[in-house]
């Protein structure tokens, strides 16, 4: 069963369409890019999945329909939503943030095992539970923002431009870490990216979004080949 599957999506602003009957799935622990230029309709898409941004069209989390669900009800589900450039609550604690993120969550317990977890795989952020997130490091920050979505301990993390902004050493480090979460916890990871040719590395598949449609779809190994994806997003004539 995929974790996440999208029928006939379609969102807009004011009335006026952006992205039209999108059709996308995530299986568990699968990688799944979402691909296009500038204005396409990423961020809208995952707004939309999210909830926070109103749509048509069908969506099931692990086999759940979930579509007039509340954007609060679909993370206590399971579906975790970074977007871009906005992960944290930079006037909180690095700590804080964990607990926040835990807000869904009731067992004092699940909360005190999972920010030790995360503590554990980010040690600098252990370093650092006493700071303001709003003074970490970009790398720092998009860290605390993947910690803190996971601690509802998503079935589907939705991450929207993880990488912007960041050196290109620590994206590298950012995308082991997806890589790990969804082949380590089963995490099903939809990934909206300007770096294609990184995304592609790790992703399954791939959609390509046009004008607010999904133009292309298919494996990350076959869209590298494609020559039409080279010359859009990979830089390559
Ligand atoms: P980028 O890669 O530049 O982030 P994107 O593919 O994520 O682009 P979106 O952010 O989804 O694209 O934007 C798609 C279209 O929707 C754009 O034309 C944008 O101007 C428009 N748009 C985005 N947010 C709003 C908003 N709040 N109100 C009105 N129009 C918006």
């Amino acid at each position: 069963m995929n974790a996440l599957e999208i029928h006939g999506l379609s969102a807009g602003y004011g009335g006026q369409p952006i992205v039209r009957d999108i059709r996308l799935t995530v299986g568990t622990g699968e990688i799944v890019a979402l691909l296009g230029a500038n204005g396409a309709g990423k961020t809208t898409t995952l707004r939309a999945a999210s909830g926070v941004l109103r749509h048509s069209g069908k969506l099931h989390l692990d086999g759940q329909d979930i579509s007039g669900v509340s954007a609060a009800r679909r993370v206590a589900l399971g579906l975790a939503h970074v977007p871009q450039g906005r992960g944290t609550f930079v006037d909180f604690s690095v700590e804080e943030n964990l607990r926040l993120g835990a807000y869904s969550v009731t067992s004092a317990q699940r909360i005190q095992d999972d920010t030790a977890y995360w503590f554990g795989v980010f040690p600098r952020l252990k370093e650092r539970r006493a700071q303001l997130a709003g003074s970490l490091s970009g790398g720092e920050q998009q860290m605390l923002a993947i910690a803190r979505a996971m601690m509802t301990r998503p079935k589907v993390l939705m991450c929207d431009e993880p990488s912007l902004g960041l050196a290109p050493a620590v994206t590298a480090d950012l995308f082991v870490l997806l890589r790990d979460l969804a082949a380590d916890r089963g995490t099903g990871i939809l990934i909206v990216e300007q770096n294609a040719h990184l995304t592609l590395e790790i992703a399954a598949r791939a959609y390509v979004l046009e004008h607010g449609e999904i133009a292309i779809e298919g494996s990350a190994a076959t869209l590298s080949r494609n020559s039409e994806i080279q010359r859009a997003y990979l830089g390559i004539e």
